[in-house]
């Protein structure tokens, strides 16, 4: 109000002092007391409801079927830590070039595309992992046609493979798999196929559905029938996009580089992305002034499946924003802008989580009903003490739940499920990670750490009659 008013702050919360309201800085008033305020400033107020979201994303267009051309498949590597997905993703860029061009790709933009020795083209996301692609997923894009689970040979189906394979089940992407590390002592595929046999995932030469090929990204044997099979599979997709379109597509990372400015990674997903188009993403728009390809060569237009680095925009798109190219550059303006309005706007509203201050404050408005709490301990008796007695701890009008609870250091799983589900983190002899500690900042999430049991306990109860003393 005060930016809007061009006045200082300090006069905003004087007038409302004046007005007999306590106010604090980051405090968000009401209607009605922002046309009083605003009035002793000789404004007058007009209150807009905000656009909702949906009405800045554009419609998309149809496609003609005649228009859809066949178009390469979009790849991410997932697999347990260690199993290999880095060197195969390395030795892939590396080793795999176009017939006739020398030199494999050098160049990090978080994507690239290789053709194969049958001709066809694969396009790999270079960051390897399911947290990268469930990310990408939590923001709505889902830019993978296909699946390559690694699993070290050497070793077994592991906690991460796993999740790998339930996040490329969950998004319906099907599944290739690699089994690496042939070239070791120890390695046993069969020992795999049998692992996966008994998740019910029967491989291929085992009279299953899913394709298979034994490999080392070490020494590259097998990647070349690996490469085939994917394509093999992306044939049974009939993956295709119309090239003939206005642009649209993920952004796939943005960094700043002190000498270009802001570089993009963008995936082309339908249409062809041509310098000197308008595009927005996110709530930045732009004219493209310059892309390159995986291989650093200064390119002129991009289409389906393809990754690009761009320059030309002014600030650092999300990873999984959409982009979406527009013919008049006002139109992509105000797009952009009405967007970063509406972030402003939520980002003040955003809720912000509960905390055992603010346990007291909710009661007393009478809009409080749960309290959920994660617990973590140094071992597990007092794990299982701590939320035993935090449990009982629910009266007539608060429940309180131990949403999860196990033993170790608090973890950035822990916080964004603290996210997710409201929750507390109570912590007894043990301490957040660093980047735990970090993301809880960001996330607001409340992490209380405790040497005594009974501390712990005692807090949450006086948090809960109203009674918490404030923190020092
Ligand atoms: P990621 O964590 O899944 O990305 O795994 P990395 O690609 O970083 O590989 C982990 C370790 O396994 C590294 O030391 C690699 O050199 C090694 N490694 C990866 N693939 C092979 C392979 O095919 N054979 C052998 N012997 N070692 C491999």
């Amino acid at each position: 109000l005060a930016n809007m008013m061009d006045v200082s702050v300090n006069d905003v919360i004087s007038a409302c002092m004046s007005l007999g309201m306590m106010v604090s800085i980051n405090q968000r008033l009401d209607a009605e007391t922002l046309s009083i305020v605003a009035e002793e400033f000789g404004y007058q107020t007009e209150i807009v409801k905000p656009e909702i979201e949906e009405d800045v994303v554009p419609e998309e267009e149809e496609d003609d079927p005649d228009k859809l051309e066949p178009r390469s498949p979009i790849v991410t590597v997932m697999g347990h830590v260690d199993h290999g997905k880095t060197s195969l993703l390395d030795y892939i860029r590396k080793e795999n070039v176009i017939a006739g061009e020398a030199g494999g790709i050098t160049q990090h933009i978080g994507a690239y595309n290789v053709e194969i020795s049958n001709g066809k083209h694969i396009t790999f996301l270079d960051t390897p992992g399911h947290e990268a692609f469930t990310a990408m997923r939590a923001r709505g894009a889902q830019i993978t046609d296909l699946a390559i689970i690694v699993i070290a040979a050497d070793d077994s189906v592991m906690p991460q493979t796993k999740e790998a394979i339930n996040h490329a089940q969950a998004a319906g992407v099907p599944m290739v798999f690699a089994f690496n590390k042939i070239d070791k002592p120890g390695a046993n595929a069969d020992k795999i196929r049998e692992e996966l046999a008994g998740m019910d995932i029967l491989v291929e030469d085992w009279g299953g559905k899913f394709q298979a090929q034994e490999i080392s990204a070490k020494k590259g044997e097998g990647i070349e029938d690996l490469l085939e099979k994917i394509t093999l599979e992306a044939d049974i997709l009939e993956l295709k996009a119309n090239p003939d379109r206005t642009s649209t597509g993920t952004v796939i990372e943005a960094e700043l580089d002190k000498g270009r400015g802001y570089v993009t990674t963008l995936l082309v997903q339908s249409g062809t992305l041509e310098v000197g188009d308008t595009i927005v993403a996110g709530s930045h728009y732009c004219k493209v002034r310059a892309m390159f390809d995986e291989r650093g060569q200064k390119i002129e237009k991009a289409g389906p499946s393809q990754p690009v680095s761009m320059l030309g925009f002014n600030g650092a798109p999300n990873a999984g924003d959409r982009f979406v190219e527009y013919k008049d550059e006002r139109e992509a303006k105000n797009i952009a802008n009405k967007r970063e309005q509406l972030q402003r706007e939520q980002g003040i509203r955003s809720q912000k989580h509960i905390t055992l201050d603010e346990i007291g404050r909710r009661l007393a408005i009478g809009d409080f009903q749960e309290l959920n709490i994660i617990v973590k301990g140094d071992v597990d008796g007092s794990v299982e003490a701590l939320a035993d007695s935090l449990l009982k701890l629910s009266t007539d009008t608060i429940q309180v739940n131990v949403i999860h609870k196990s033993v170790g250091q608090i973890s950035d799983s822990d916080v964004l499920l603290a996210s997710a589900s409201d929750a507390i983190i109570v912590g007894f002899q043990v301490r957040p990670s660093s980047t735990a500690r970090k993301l809880a900042e960001k996330e607001e999430i409340d992490i209380r750490l405790y040497s005594v049991i009974y501390d712990a306990i005692e807090e949450v109860r006086a948090a809960m009659e109203g009674m918490l003393k404030p923190k020092v």
